[in-house]
């Protein structure tokens, strides 16, 4: 049993269709395989290469480099389908988007928006954001990895963690230092895979099982002067930019988590019998289904009203922040609110419950932790005065 939310007011015919393709193919050719691909470790390359072919992949790429041209909305929306089927394919999707096309969109030359965008767009190719490093997470600005200037370009060594779609990538989004500490010393850059660069093995994770992530080591990788993304030294803009953006498609995943676990945990508690008839006449099982029911709606407003500002093209980072502030604790409440409706089954690999357990915690790390929104939030509230 799925509990369908209600269509969101006022979507255009484009929403709505990318919205209902999503769905359909989600709970079709996704679902029926997420806890298999997971317990095997399986990245479903085939299946993003699938949603290239719909015109899911590329979402918000325009229509003059591929791709069908939609917006933040969509992607939410879609976003949100694939992660209630699987919380790791939908990463792949939002990375391909949010996090790579999205900032050579913004700063990328002609030349490298009509290489690289096309072929983002139809799953050709797969790109990463490298920005985290072993050393460096939450405090971007202090990133070591170096961009010697040669005559034609840079030597860029370093390492980089925790790398989304690193394993399957042929486009690598890189912050390096071009120039002295802090912020303005880091510059983005395009890479394909070349000497120099090299992709490590997948790193264990507690979830997201059908999502590749790897450490990136850069041993003297050559990035020619062409290669540079946007101006130099503006790098980190560009960075914290584009995770304004993102931070709205992690929280359209953990409402898609949430309302994975809300479905099962209320499917579950109709067939369950105890004590002479099903748990679902028990107040003890109703509340808290019932509280996580109305958060989940409360996370999806806050999404998609960030969604919207940033389509509206008005400043969205602080409302980003709460909704992935929000909508992450919300996954985690509603993951936790399953496995305690299912009682030992919900403890269980042969059950769904335990795998949104696991991958909801993510929602909460990446691409800025719950404590980092809060400074986002909280920059918003007192401005300078915050710093
Ligand atoms: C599965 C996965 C996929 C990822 N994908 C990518 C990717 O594709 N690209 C990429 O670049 N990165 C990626 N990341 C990295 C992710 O964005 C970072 O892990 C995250 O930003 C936190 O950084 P950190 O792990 O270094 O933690 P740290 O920054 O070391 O933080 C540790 C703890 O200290 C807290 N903390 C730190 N500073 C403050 C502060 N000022 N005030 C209060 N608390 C603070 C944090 O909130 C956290 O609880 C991924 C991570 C994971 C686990």
């Amino acid at each position: 049993m799925t509990v369908e939310p209600a269509e969101p007011i006022g979507l255009s015919e484009h929403q709505r269709d990318a919205w209902h393709l999503a769905r359909d193919f989600a709970q079709n050719e996704i679902a029926p395989h997420a806890r298999e691909w997971n317990r095997d470790h399986h990245v479903p390359v085939e299946v993003f290469r699938k949603l290239g072919e719909l015109g899911l992949l590329g979402l918000t790429i325009p229509e003059r480099y591929g791709g069908p041209g939609l917006d933040a909305t969509s992607l939410a929306l879609v976003t949100e389908e694939l992660a209630r089927a699987d919380a790791g394919t939908s990463v792949a999707v939002a990375v391909q988007n949010g996090l790579v096309a999205s900032p050579i969109l913004r700063a990328g030359t002609d030349a490298q928006k009509d290489e690289w965008l096309p072929r983002l767009a139809s799953g050709e190719v797969f790109g990463c954001y490298a920005l985290t490093e072993p050393d460096a997470g939450s405090d971007t600005a202090s990133l070591r990895t170096r961009a010697e200037a040669t005559d034609d370009g840079w030597s860029v060594t370093g390492s980089k963690m925790w790398i989304t779609n690193g394993g399957v990538a042929e486009v690598f989004v890189i912050f390096a230092r071009t120039g002295g500490e802090g912020a303005r010393g880091i510059s983005a850059m395009l890479s394909t895979k070349a000497d120099g660069l090299t992709v490590g093995h997948e790193i264990p994770k507690l979830g997201l099982h059908t999502s590749s992530t790897v450490e990136l080591a850069f041993d003297g990788l050559r990035v020619p002067r062409e290669g540079l993304l946007g101006a130099e030294g503006e790098g980190l803009k560009l960075a914290l930019a584009t995770l304004d953006g993102g931070r709205i498609t992690v929280a359209a995943q953990a409402v898609g988590i949430a309302r994975a676990a809300l479905d099962l945990a209320v499917s579950y508690a109709g067939e369950r019998q105890a004590f002479g008839g099903p748990i679902a006449r028990f107040q003890g099982v109703h509340f808290p289904v019932a509280e996580i029911a109305a958060k989940i709606d409360a996370a999806r407003l806050l999404t998609l009203h960030a969604a919207g500002l940033r389509d509206a093209g008005r400043p969205h980072g602080a409302a980003g922040a709460k909704a992935k502030l929000f909508a992450s604790s919300v996954a985690v409440q509603a993951a936790d609110v399953c496995v305690q409706t299912l009682g030992g089954y919900g403890y269980s690999a042969e059950y769904d419950a335990e795998r949104y357990y696991r991958d909801a915690k993510i929602t909460e790390i990446y691409e800025g932790t719950s404590e980092i929104q809060r400074m986002v939030i909280a920059r918003d509230l007192f401005g300078a005065a915050a710093r």
